[in-house]
């Protein structure tokens, strides 16, 4: 914050944030430009210095709006002058679509980034981190700034390079597993990132509201830990009762005497528990058990197209992106005659939450900050500020149209559709899922109508067709993640026939059903009437809908639907907004939950963060393994001491990361269990907190008395520590996926839906 005391100074705190103030700072920078405009490029560029950005902020925004003109020639309007102002005091902008928060975004940036902070602007998605950095990089550059954007196709080095830029756009998902990657490093020289100051989030709600829960994870191979055929041929002729037990709740397998006799005799070896097998070839057996006893076809896990794909018990769905750790899901592969993936485990997961929380300073834009004013303070301690329109809004937003059933609904949404394209008017459909996004589009394909679908598949694509939503005789059916973050221009992206598309009405937004939260639903209707064009939209709901059936759950409503179903009245009506209310608090009660438990773990990884900084950064591991050790110090002592300190971090490192990854799975399955704790008259949470506290101290010290057997029994020599000998290998690759999608646009899993269960 201290390059920006002046507006606190200014504000007198949190009290005093008032429009009136930065809009005297917004005129007064209006009068600086005539000034400024005589200056040449670099005599401009040098008015804004470090004092300039603390001390000046009408000369900061005169200087940059106009840099901004010369540079990507657009000469900002006031309100984005005051947005920018905003953005440097901190607060989540609320700024509707189509005002030019991609203008503001940079010019925010460039103010931080003069001051001497790096910025991270986290885009949604990879397309629009690449185009926002091309399009705005003339205006950062000006000031003799870099810029540089990340995305998932940059090799290590170029995502190094990159995020040396004084301004770094990026995919949040990209951010958090380039974090993520970074945990794993054992020489500072590995790291791709390099700290930044400053979070700009676009798109702030869905990132720090929607997503905010989202894990993202980080998986690595293990090598050698999936069962090979022979052993899970043995397993399978070992009986129940006989040869192995199973604990009361089935969550455990246990190898008898006779058992491991058995296994023994079978694989020509004298004891599964001597040092030779106990690592390896008994993890293998156990394995191929749990796969062979626990895990049941067609109740875990089903078989299809050659693999094997889990089942999210909570909802009894396939859960695509979830594979077991550990070399399970390669025994179960075994267990069905699969072709068998290399076993994997998580290595580290974070929440985008956590991820936004890791920087000193956030602030944010998106249309619908206001809905989210109140999860803005309680998880982030951001305040809202509302930016008016440059013109007007010229949109009209009917009410909604309510039917009995579903099916009622559909086709009155196909006939609307059909009426609308009939004279031309362009048409956006906001959908809940893929799947809905067909089938409608099926509908009205058969009624001769060409229809562009957009699935949240191919971003840049997809901007491109979502650009053309406004032009003559359009219908466009979208989900709701895609093509976020592009403008639709009525008549076209040429806007040619825009006077034929502004007579007809301008753009139709139909949504198919009300979302859980309002919010999403303004997200949707903020598609039509930017920067003052005319538009309408309009929702269809049925009765039936989930929001209706979740929201009113045990309450109805008499309605006496016309011949078509069409339901009009006010009472039903105000119980739809009801409804709405009803699942709005439940998210937010969820979130807050959810959090609750997050928030310890994301305290946790801080401290992580810290050791491991420090034996990254300095000889601290030699210190500790020498003084606990000093005989095999000594041993070894002819050693370079580069060498020593290396082997040395990368024992400590080892350990130190293993016990994470194992102290989050831990947890993981303590939070699954911990609601049947809760009739034991325990409160869950506080449970959790007591079981994860004294998990982290065992951890701690569990990680320095391995580091130190393995420094006594490791070879070491000029070549460093042989961890791969012991078995001590670190992943040779890793993989990353975000597990779920949005879990308010449907069809998200996971987290958020186990968590909803047991906290009914
Ligand atoms: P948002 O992200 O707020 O929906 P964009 O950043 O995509 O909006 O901008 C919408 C359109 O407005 C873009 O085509 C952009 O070129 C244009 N625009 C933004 N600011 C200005 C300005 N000050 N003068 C002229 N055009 C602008």
């Amino acid at each position: 914050m201290a390059g920006f005391d002046w507006f606190w100074k200014a504000m007198g705190g949190q009290q005093g944030r008032n429009q009136k103030r930065s809009k005297a700072i917004v005129q007064r920078a209006d009068e600086l430009r005539r000034d400024l405009w005589q200056l040449d490029d670099a005599a401009l560029a040098a008015r804004v210095t470090n004092s300039t950005v603390a001390d000046d902020p009408a000369l900061l925004l005169a200087c940059l709006s106009v840099a901004a003109h010369r540079t990507i020639g657009m000469v900002p309007f006031d309100v984005q002058n005051q947005a920018v102002l905003r953005l440097l005091e901190g607060d989540v902008v609320h700024m509707a679509t189509g005002e030019g928060k991609t203008l503001v975004g940079a010019m925010a940036a460039t103010g931080f980034a003069l001051s001497g902070k790096r910025v991270h602007v986290m885009t949604v998605n990879d397309y629009l981190a690449d185009r926002d950095a091309e399009w705005m990089r003339p205006l950062v550059e000006f000031f003799g700034l870099s810029v540089a954007s990340v995305t998932e196709k940059l090799t290590p080095e170029q995502r190094r390079a990159a995020y040396r830029s004084d301004v770094v756009y990026a995919p949040v998902s990209e951010i958090g597993f380039d974090v993520l990657r970074d945990q794993l490093i054992t020489s500072r020289d590995q790291a791709v990132q390099h700290g930044a100051d400053v979070a700009l989030v676009d798109e702030a709600d869905s990132v720090l509201v929607d997503e905010a829960l989202v894990p993202l994870v980080l998986a690595g191979n293990e090598p050698g830990r999936a069962p090979t055929g022979k052993i899970v041929n043995v397993v399978k002729r070992l009986r129940l009762g006989a040869h192995y037990t199973v604990d009361d709740d089935r969550r455990n397998v246990f190898l008898t005497d006779a058992g491991a006799a058995a296994v023994e005799r079978a694989l020509g070896i004298t004891s599964l528990y001597n040092d030779e097998h106990v690592g390896s070839t008994l993890v293998q057996v156990n394995l191929a058990l749990h796969a062979q006893e626990l895990l049941v076809r067609d109740v875990h896990y089903i078989v299809r197209d050659g693999k094997v794909a889990l089942i999210d018990a909570s909802r009894g769905r396939v859960a695509d992106l979830q594979r077991w750790p550990d070399g399970l899901q390669a025994a179960v592969e075994a267990k069905e005659g699969l072709a068998v993936s290399e076993g994997g485990r998580i290595l580290d997961t974070m929440t985008l939450q956590a991820l936004v929380g890791r920087y000193p300073m956030v602030c944010g834009m998106t249309g619908t900050a206001v809905e989210a004013t109140d999860q803005l303070r309680q998880f982030y301690d951001l305040r809202v500020s509302v930016i008016d329109r440059h013109k007007e809004l010229q949109r009209f937003d009917e009410a909604d149209r309510i039917y009995a059933t579903e099916a009622e609904k559909n086709d009155a949404i196909v006939a609307e559709i059909i009426a609308l394209n009939s004279v031309q008017r362009p048409v956006l459909v906001g959908t809940h899922d893929v799947a809905e996004s067909e089938a409608l589009a099926t509908r009205l394909r058969g009624h001769g109508i060409e229809v562009s679908v957009l699935n949240a598949k191919n971003d840049a694509e997809e901007a491109r067709i979502i650009a053309e939503a406004g032009d003559l005789g359009r219908v466009t059916v979208s989900t709701q993640m895609a093509g976020r973050g592009t403008d639709i221009r009525l008549g076209g992206t040429d806007e040619a026939d825009r006077d034929a598309v502004v007579e007809l009405g301008g753009l139709a937004v139909i949504g198919t059903a009300r979302h859980r939260t309002s919010r999403l639903d303004n997200q949707l209707r903020g598609r039509a009437g930017r920067q003052g064009d005319p538009g309408t939209s309009v929702f269809f709901v049925s009765l039936e809908d989930d929001v209706v059936a979740v929201g009113g759950a045990g309450e109805s409503v008499t309605a006496h639907p016309a011949g078509d179903g069409r339901i009009d009245s006010k009472r039903v009506q105000d119980f739809v907004e009801h409804c709405q209310r009803v699942t709005e608090g439940q998210l937010l009660e969820i979130h807050a939950q959810t959090w609750k438990y997050n928030k310890l773990l994301a305290d946790q990884r801080v401290i992580i963060d810290e050791r491991r900084a420090n034996l990254l950064d300095t000889p601290r591991a030699w210190e500790e393994l020498s003084a606990r050790s000093p005989e095999r110090a000594a041993s070894i002592s002819e050693l370079p001491q580069e060498v020593l300190e290396q082997a040395a971090r990368e024992i400590m490192l080892y350990h130190l990361d293993r016990g994470w990854s194992e102290h989050l799975a831990l947890l993981d399955d303590v939070r699954e269990s911990i609601h049947l704790r809760a009739i034991a008259k325990e409160t869950p949470i506080d449970e959790f907190h007591r079981i994860a506290v004294a998990e982290f101290k065992e951890l701690a010290q569990r990680a320095v008395t391995e580091a130190v057997d393995t420094f006594n029994t490791v070879r070491i020599d000029a070549a460093g520590a042989h961890l791969a000998d012991e078995g001590l290998a670190r992943p040779s690759a890793t993989w990353t996926y975000m597990v779920g999608d949005n879990p308010l646009a449907g069809g998200g899993k996971s987290v958020i839906g186990s968590l909803s269960a047991m906290f009914r």
